[in-house]
């Protein structure tokens, strides 16, 4: 195994696929302006299935990977998911987890759950429709609603992200956090991340912090919080009542410190960091150790030392 570490003692242990930059909800936070990738030309085509297992082959024969996480833009749409977890299996990673909307969910929570798939993190904003619709500009709530139930059932542990926006979803907070006690599954907040069209506009508008979401919660629970575990993204607190919810709060709390987390986007090419937001290919490098070593130690000096800064990236393209 090659050294990849750098002087805070992080290495890369978590890798995050993109598996596609399109997605079907056009969530505020994500889809706004043009923040879109400058430096990829628009006709370079994604890795194909055989590709992406052919470089996931590699990094894990040269990183301490433990777990695997397939995002995007919408993962869903990416055609052999069923495949490619399986795939993941036969390569030993035994930590797969998928962030999704949820939105094409439903009817494949059991086909995942078979090959494999452990863990999804489903973005719900509102359990308000109205709210949902001003968030996702999307009507189908009962859609995402439905996968929560369908993929519990199905037995993979589900957790819920909300990013709460200012006057957008605030109103949210409580009722999520209800929701997610009767399912009894754990949600996390986000504070708004500056990440494309809030890396340089109305990010102080819409952004509602760590302290902010806490006061809310307090109107209506005393909780206290749990000891932070290393690399974690989120803090977790729980309530009198016993029920736990996270914040993730890259402004506020940064956890950039121990972060141990490599993005590999659609097009073969990593970022040690969201706030970095140049591309390093590994993909044309995959038969040249030396190389892909050295483009992973590019990646890794990317990563921030302590505070989160952004990019003009949008988090559909990087894989949020
Ligand atoms: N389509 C999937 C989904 O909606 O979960 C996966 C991709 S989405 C980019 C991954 C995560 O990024 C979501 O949980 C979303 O809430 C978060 N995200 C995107 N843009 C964000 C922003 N500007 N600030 C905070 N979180 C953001």
């Amino acid at each position: 195994m090659y050294p990849i570490e750098d002087q805070y003692g992080r290495t890369f242990k978590t890798l995050r696929i993109s598996l596609t930059n399109t997605c079907n909800l056009g969530c505020v936070y994500c889809v706004q302006g043009d923040g879109v990738r400058q430096d990829i030309p628009v006709s370079k085509a994604s890795l194909s299935l055989d590709q992406l297992i052919q470089v996931v082959a590699k990094l894990k024969a040269i990183l301490p990977l433990d777990t695997v996480r397939l995002t995007g833009g919408e993962p869903t749409l990416f055609k052999e998911l069923v495949p490619l977890i399986n795939a993941l299996s036969d390569l030993g990673i035994s930590n797969i987890k998928m962030t999704s909307n949820g939105y094409l969910l439903a009817d494949m929570a059991t086909k995942l759950a078979a090959a494999g798939l452990k863990e999804v993190n489903i973005s719900l904003d509102a359990v308000d429709a109205d709210v949902f619709y001003k968030v996702s500009r999307r009507r189908d709530l009962h859609r995402v609603l439905n996968a929560i139930e369908r993929c519990i059932h199905a037995g993979i542990k589900v957790k819920l992200n909300a990013v709460i926006m200012r006057g957008m979803n605030d109103s949210q907070i409580l009722p999520l956090l209800y929701y997610a006690a009767e399912q009894n599954i754990t949600v996390r907040f986000l504070e708004l991340m500056k990440m494309g069209y809030y890396f340089s506009n109305e990010f102080e508008r819409y952004f509602y912090s760590e302290a902010d979401i806490l006061n809310t919660i307090a109107t209506e629970f005393t909780y206290k919080r749990e000891l932070r575990i290393e690399g974690a993204t989120a803090n977790y607190w729980e309530t009198e009542e016993g029920i736990r919810f996270g914040i993730i709060a890259n402004e506020s709390s940064p956890f950039c410190g121990d972060c141990n987390r490599l993005r590999l986007d659609s097009y073969g090419n990593i970022f040690g960091c969201l706030s970095e937001n140049s591309a390093v290919s590994v993909f044309d490098v995959l038969d040249d150790e030396d190389k892909l070593v050295e483009r992973l130690r590019m990646a890794l000096s990317h990563k921030q030392s302590v505070q989160f800064k952004g990019s003009a990236l949008q988090m559909m393209a990087i894989g949020g």
